[in-house]
This record gives structure tokens, C-alpha cells and sequence, in this order.
């Protein structure tokens, strides 16, 4: 049975479902997908999807305002905070996220915009007990040093990077998410990552409908291709896929406290 730890739901289903109208969700639960985490980029998209998407108990959720929402000059921070907390305290959610910090162009805001937006959701995340699903592109030093301000657990999501930041994470006792970047024979820096991370840490993702991993990396990403990043890992570290599922989710209930 395997986990995607983050999909968007609401790009996925536009794509799969074009003009088609459905009526459950059971469809995306193929090839022994057991549970998804569908994270919401801001409160009006989750309000909007929530009454379809919480018809299925195999479904949780996690909100949170994504880094480019600190570039959008309607934004009115603490506003939209207050909105978040409600959203949070109103639906049952397992994170808040995805937040963070990305450098990849100017569309994202400023370092200084998106630093202060990251940072109210780290101290609304600590206040209400929730784990934080951490967006970081390119900005790994600002992240981290934004992250060991407050006391919340926290999921590197799509994690990027190499070794020395795994061993940062793995230090502060959070929890390291694959997606099918892992699975790109250019990654040979994640690949080192997965070699050695223990194996009470990770996770697994697909961030659909982006990121397909191989072999369907021309595909539109769908949570049930997390299988193909699950078996990459297995065949990595020699390890049964079955035993690795089980310690998988054995590590979501922890990370999300579920
Ligand atoms: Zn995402």
C-alpha cells in the first residue's frame, strides 16, 4: 500500500477530467494508493475544493499561502493570516503548508516579502500544534534559519538538495520527502541523499500533477504513479517493497500525527 504525501487535488482532476463530471473519487485510488494528502495553495481553494475532495475518508488535508502569494500586491498579509487560522481551526488538518521560500525567478516575491510571510505560518503552525510542509527551491540556507526560530515539525517537501542539508533536517528530527525528482538519472545528488538517509525519515510524494516520475515522466502526474518513486527507493537500498511501505506509513502517522 503506498502514500502520496502531497498532490493538488484541484489541478490534478481539471486534467484527468477535462469537461467530464464525476461523482467520486475512488478512481484515483489504483494500483494500492492507500491515502493522499491534497494540499491547498490558499483558503479560498481549499473552501472551494473541500466539499467534494472530504467525501473520501482516504483524502486529508493541509492549507497554506505558497510562496508567490508574497508577490501579489492585493495580499494583505495579516488579513489573510487570521483567514488561515480560521480555516485551520475550522477543518480538520493534518499540516499547514506548503510554505516556504523559493529564489528560482522574481515571480515569487522578495526575499524579504517571502521571509515574512513564511514566518507568520511558522508561528501560526507552533500555535496551533500542526507540522509545516516545507516549499524550498534554491533558498535552503533562509529556510533553515527561518525554521530554527520556532518549535514546529517539519516536511521538506520535494526535498532538492544534498547531503549536508539532509544531515541539517535529519539533525532538528524532521521528516525528508521524495518526489519523482528522485528518480532522474541527473539527480545523483538526491540519489546520495536517499543512499544514506535513515529510513524512519522519509517520505514519498508525487506533487501532481507535476514532477511525473520515470517511467511515466511524460505524463501528466497522477498520486498513484508515487508507486514508480517507492520502487526506485526500494531497489536503492535493497530493501522489499513491502517492508518499505509499511515503515512508510508508519513515518506519515508520525509526521502528521494521524
Ligand atoms: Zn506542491
Amino acid at each position: 500500500m503506498f502514500i502520496d504525501t502531497h498532490a493538488h487535488l484541484d489541478y490534478v482532476l481539471q486534467n484527468v477530467l477535462e469537461n467530464q463530471t464525476i461523482t467520486n473519487l475512488d478512481f484515483l485510488f489504483t494500483d494500492q494508493l492507500e491515502s493522499i494528502v491534497h494540499i491547498s495553495l490558499d483558503t479560498d481553494r481549499f473552501l472551494k475544493d473541500y466539499p467534494f475532495l472530504s467525501k473520501h475518508k482516504s483524502i486529508y488535508f493541509a492549507t497554506g499561502f505558497y510562496p508567490s502569494n508574497a508577490n501579489n500586491i492585493n495580499f494583505h498579509e495579516d488579513k489573510e493570516i487570521e483567514k488561515l487560522k480560521k480555516v485551520l481551526t475550522d477543518y480538520k488538518h493534518i499540516a499547514l503548508g506548503e510554505i516556504g521560500i523559493d529564489f528560482k525567478d522574481d515571480s515569487y516575491g522578495t526575499p524579504m516579502a517571502q521571509q515574512s510571510l513564511f514566518e507568520k505560518q511558522l508561528a501560526l503552525a507552533e500555535k496551533l500544534k500542526l507540522p509545516v510542509i516545507i516549499h524550498s527551491r534554491m533558498s535552503f540556507n533562509e529556510c533553515y534559519h527561518s525554521l530554527n526560530k520556532y518549535k514546529t515539525p517539519a516536511i521538506l517537501h520535494c526535498f532538492s538538495y544534498g547531503i549536508k542539508e539532509a544531515e541539517l533536517i535529519l539533525n532538528r528530527g524532521d521528516y525528508i520527502s521524495f518526489a519523482g525528482l528522485l528518480t532522474y538519472k541527473k539527480s545523483l545528488e538526491l540519489q546520495d541523499v536517499a543512499q544514506m538517509i535513515p529510513l524512519d525519515r522519509i517520505l514519498f510524494e508525487t506533487d501532481s500533477p507535476y514532477l511525473s516520475p520515470v517511467p511515466v515522466r511524460h505524463k501528466s502526474n497522477i498520486p498513484s504513479y508515487v508507486q514508480h518513486t517507492y520502487q526506485y527507493f526500494a531497489k536503492l537500498r535493497n530493501i522489499p517493497i513491502e517492508e518499505l511501505s509499511l515503515i512508510v506509513k508508519d513515518n506519515f502517522q508520525k509526521a502528521f500525527n494521524i
